[in-house]
């Protein structure tokens, strides 16, 4: 699981396009996009969290985590609840 910086990763929310720095945001969303494909490849359910979503309605990041883990097409296979803390 991914906790993503509103500004820095694109925040359909509170993004607004910066006129200097769009290159290197375009840049962490394309790596973003990359890694999501390499770690579900891998058997890992990626979940992405705005910033502004843990403030706002943590109950309801809670209870995306927890359907996530239980729809996830290979959490039959997996003994244990995979979910990946990143930090960006
Ligand atoms: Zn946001």
């Amino acid at each position: 699981m991914f906790v993503d910086r509103c500004f820095w990763h694109g925040c359909p929310r509170h993004f607004v396009w910066p006129r200097d720095s769009g290159e290197k945001i375009q840049g962490n969303i394309n790596r973003d996009r990359k890694n999501d494909g390499l770690l579900t490849e891998e058997g890992w359910t990626v979940l992405r969290i705005w910033k502004h979503e843990l403030k706002d309605d943590l109950q309801q990041v809670v209870e995306r985590m927890r359907l996530s883990t239980e729809q996830s097409p290979t959490a039959g296979m997996r003994k244990k609840h995979q979910i990946k803390w990143g930090r960006v």
